[in-house]
Formats: C-alpha cells, sequence, structure tokens
C-alpha cells in the first residue's frame, strides 16, 4: 500500500502470496471488456515460482479473448460478476472445455477471486499450481480473498487520487473554483484553488459558508438569492448561471459566472448545491467593448440611439426631470459641396469636442443621425437647459472650426452655426422619449424656418 506506485505494490503482494502459499503462479487478469459472447482480459501482472512457470509473456494472453460458449465458463463469470471465489482440483473436475483449457496450461489446481473496484469487476487474482492437486477451500482462498482486497484498495485509491489531481490541474487551466453547500446544514466544501483564493490553507477542513457569499458583490449576492429561490422552486432543469462580482482580498471585483446545479437524493429531494466559479473577465472586457462600441457612433463617438435608449431604460427607475435639445447643422450640405465629403467629416468630429466641453457628466451627447445631433440633459430648471441650448450654439458659432487638409498649406477655417429645439420629458406617458423628440423637432423645425443659428423652445409655457 505505501509504495509509490500501486503497480509495486501489486508485484511485492503476489511475491509473497507465492511462497506462502507454495503454488507454481500467482496472477491477475484485468477484465476489458464482456461481450455477449466473450470476455475479453488481459493478463498483467505474474509471479511465477519458476521460468517454466512464466505465461505473462505469452503472446496468447496478451489481451486475450475467452469464449462464453462452454456453459461451465459462462456460469463461472456470472458468479466472478457477483463476487464469487473459485476453486478447481483438475483430476476430479467432469472432463469438459474448461477442464481441458486447465490441463493445457499443465494445471492440477486454481483458486481465483474477482477484485472489485468501486462496486465493479475490475478483474480476477488466481493462483496455479502445476504441481499438486489440491483443493484450496478456507485459508487458501481467505488468504486469497483478503489479497484481492488490498489490490482492489490500493487501486481504488490510484483512481481517486488521479481524479483529484485531473480535478485540480483542471481547476488550474480553466481558472474555476469548485465548491459545494449542504443544503441541510450548510456545510462547504471547497477546491484547494478557490480555498487557496480566500486565504485558507488547502487543507482547512471547514471553511464557513459566510466567507464564500462575502466574496459577492451586494447586489449580485440579491440576484443570486433570487435565482436560486426560483431554481429551487423549480423542479428541473435544476440548473443555475449567473455572471456576478467578486473580491478576493480586498482587492477589485472580478467579473465571475457563477454555474450551480441543485442536487437531489434518491426521494427526489434536494440536498446540496455544487457549483463552479469561472473566471469570465476576459469575455466580460470583450463584451463590454462590444456593447460600449455597438452604442457608440464611430465617427464622433458621440452615443447613438441604442446607446440612448439602454442608457434610459437602464435609469428608467429614477424619477428626474430632464430636457431634450435637439440640434442640426445648418446648410451642411452646402458645406459639403464646397469642401468635400471628408472636411465635413471632419467638422462633425471636431464639433462634437468642442461641445463635449459644455457638457456635464450626466448630459449625454447623441449623434442621431447625419448632421443631427441631441443632448439629453438631466436634472435641469427650464431656465438652465435654454442657458445650455444657447452655450451650445454660441459654442459653435462663436469660432470657426479650423481643418487641416492633406496637401493644403493653410489650414481651412470654417464657419458653422446649428439650429437647436428643446423639449421637457412629459411626465405619466407611455412614451417619454417619443413625445420628447416629436416636440423638440417641432421646435427645431420652427428654428430652421425663424432663419437657423438660434433656438426654439416651447418651455416659456411651462
Ligand atoms: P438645413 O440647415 O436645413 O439643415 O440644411 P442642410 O443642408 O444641413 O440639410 P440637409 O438635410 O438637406 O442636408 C444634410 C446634409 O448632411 C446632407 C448630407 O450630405 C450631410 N451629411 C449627413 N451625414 C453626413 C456625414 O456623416 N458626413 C458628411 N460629411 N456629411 C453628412
Ligand atoms: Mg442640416
Ligand atoms: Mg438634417
Amino acid at each position: 500500500m505505501d509504495a509509490d506506485h500501486w503497480a509495486d505494490g501489486v508485484d511485492r503482494l503476489l511475491a509473497e502470496l507465492g511462497p506462502a502459499t507454495g503454488a507454481s503462479r500467482v496472477w491477475i487478469f484485468q477484465l476489458l471488456e464482456i461481450q455477449p459472447e466473450a470476455v475479453i482480459q488481459d493478463y498483467v501482472f505474474e509471479w511465477a515460482a519458476a521460468d517454466r512457470y512464466r505465461q505473462l509473456s505469452q503472446r496468447r494472453f496478451r489481451f486475450f479473448s475467452s469464449t462464453l460458449k462452454d456453459p461451465e465458463y459462462r456460469r463461472l463469470v456470472e458468479e466472478r460478476k457477483l463476487g464469487g471465489c473459485h476453486d478447481f482440483c483438475v483430476p476430479t473436475m467432469p472432463v469438459g472445455p474448461l477442464r481441458r483449457h486447465l490441463e493445457s496450461q499443465s494445471i492440477r489446481s486454481m483458486a481465483t477471486v474477482p477484485i472489485f473496484v468501486n462496486d465493479r469487476w475490475w478483474g480476477t487474482l488466481g493462483v496455479d499450481d502445476c504441481e499438486r492437486a489440491v483443493s484450496w477451500r478456507g485459508p487458501g482462498l481467505d488468504l486469497l480473498t483478503a489479497a484481492g482486497q488490498l489490490i482492489a484498495a490500493a487501486l481504488y485509491r490510484y483512481q481517486l487520487s488521479h481524479r483529484s489531481r485531473q480535478i485540480e490541474l483542471f481547476h488550474k487551466v480553466a481558472d474555476c473554483g469548485v465548491w459545494e453547500v449542504s443544503l441541510r446544514n450548510g456545510r462547504v466544501w471547497c477546491s484547494q484553488t478557490l480555498k487557496a483564493a480566500l486565504g485558507y490553507p488547502k487543507t482547512y477542513p471547514r471553511v464557513p459558508l459566510r466567507r464564500l457569499l462575502a466574496l459577492l458583490h451586494k447586489k449580485d449576492r440579491a440576484r443570486l438569492w433570487s435565482h436560486f429561490r426560483k431554481v429551487y422552486s423549480d423542479a428541473t432543469p435544476a440548473q443555475l448561471r449567473l455572471d456576478a462580482r467578486v473580491r478576493f482580498d480586498k482587492s477589485e471585483w472580478v467579473w465571475h459566472e457563477i454555474i450551480a446545479e441543485i442536487q437531489h437524493n434518491e426521494q427526489g429531494e434536494p440536498v446540496a448545491v455544487a457549483g463552479l466559479l469561472v473566471d469570465i473577465r476576459q469575455r466580460k472586457q470583450h463584451e463590454e467593448k462590444v456593447q460600449a462600441d455597438a452604442e457608440r457612433d464611430a465617427l464622433t463617438g458621440a452615443l447613438n440611439r441604442r446607446g440612448l435608449e439602454r442608457y434610459l431604460a437602464a435609469d428608467a427607475q429614477a424619477v428626474r426631470p430632464r430636457h431634450f435639445i435637439l440640434f442640426d447643422i445648418d446648410h451642411f450640405k452646402q458645406i459639403n459641396d464646397t469642401y468635400g465629403h471628408p472636411v465635413g467629416d471632419a467638422l462633425l468630429k471636431l464639433m462634437v469636442e468642442r461641445l463635449q466641453h459644455e457638457l456635464r457628466t450626466d448630459d449625454w451627447l447623441v449623434r442621431l443621425g447625419g448632421e443631427e445631433f441631441a443632448v439629453l440633459a438631466s436634472n435641469m430648471q427650464d431656465e438652465q437647459a435654454i442657458v445650455l441650448a444657447e452655450r451650445l450654439r454660441k459654442s459653435v458659432a462663436d469660432e470657426p472650426f479650423n481643418i487641416k487638409v492633406l496637401g493644403l498649406k493653410e489650414s481651412l477655417s470654417i464657419k458653422m452655426s446649428i439650429s437647436l429645439g428643446i423639449a421637457r420629458q412629459p411626465e405619466n406617458h407611455p412614451d417619454p422619449l417619443g413625445q420628447m423628440m416629436a416636440q423638440a423637432d417641432q421646435a427645431l423645425y420652427t428654428a430652421k424656418h425663424a432663419g437657423r443659428n438660434r433656438i426654439v423652445s416651447d418651455l416659456a409655457t411651462g
């Protein structure tokens, strides 16, 4: 049991069994497969009292197939499957294929015990005696049974440690922690990597549940509970996936995905929640960048319509006064026609840059399309909104825009103006944004017709 490798221990055990029993050969067959008409085994271990008894190296014992056509042999296999031990004294056996098979190997007596690992028939341990036709009943079979159990235990421990090593390796590679919480008593089991991340020694027996939960951002903990309650009350599928912010040792919040499954006992009662904690910061950063890109106008960097809508949806709960200042560049077609489209593009960029300086952080500059823009301003009185609109107008009109053009020595200096329409967000309206935009559009239309480079609002009535 304390050998470096389980197989070395088995070799040593067979070398003890041989002299102790006086057998010619001690062997182990590993069961590979039971087919309907044959059993496939491999001859994997052997101790032999003398060279002439050796069989392990013989070709016919490499992955050999034994036919189940003989009813005697079939019964033997059925009994081994159930843990049955056997002993044979060849001269007293009825004449048949099994006896002939043993005689062909010069075997005079034989005993076998199956080796069971984790409730599965793993292989067979046997002794052959080529000299003595004796009965192995009693102490002989008892000794063999005890040896079979030792081998099974060594194999099982090897398989377990092998598996847990694989799991730990998987955790390291996948950057994830594995955990399980008992629903009966709240007891927590954590993988070593997770324990280490929590600051516990790897061998620490019991991590408190509250320490595990304390990793989560408050908001995500609340989301986790509500998800969990839903999954808990639904019978199937009892799986939960949630992106959550996790913080180890007071450092930064890092996005993780929680994948959890409720486990049931045979009566169908939930007994545990088990799951993974997977570091997804890269995926999250990528998602955030993709979302940010999708919500911004590529030319000017201003928010686009989609971004505006998402911002409003995210902020829907807040009750705050809002103003919509819609504006459009005056005679922009003419500017394009005079200087060319690329100059028009550069102007759009410069104008957005200039206007951003006039805005507070919670005013949103949106490019609605073409040369039509808007500012969504929050928490302002009507007068303040008008002042802001006037500032925007002056900021565009008062200073010409200087544009360097490739191949031209002097940069172009272009004067430009905008017309603006202002509307206030209506209260208790099913589509406040749509309503506000329509009103601002009406005001802008009026401003254009009144001579451009001016502001029109119907706020004065308010
Ligand atoms: P008005 O004062 O009535 O608004 O006159 P306008 O010429 O600005 O109005 P109109 O809607 O007739 O023309 C808008 C022009 O804006 C037409 C189009 O070529 C130009 N435009 C729209 N989007 C872009 C863009 O992304 N880049 C450039 N360079 N021009 C654009
Ligand atoms: Mg225009
Ligand atoms: Mg226009």
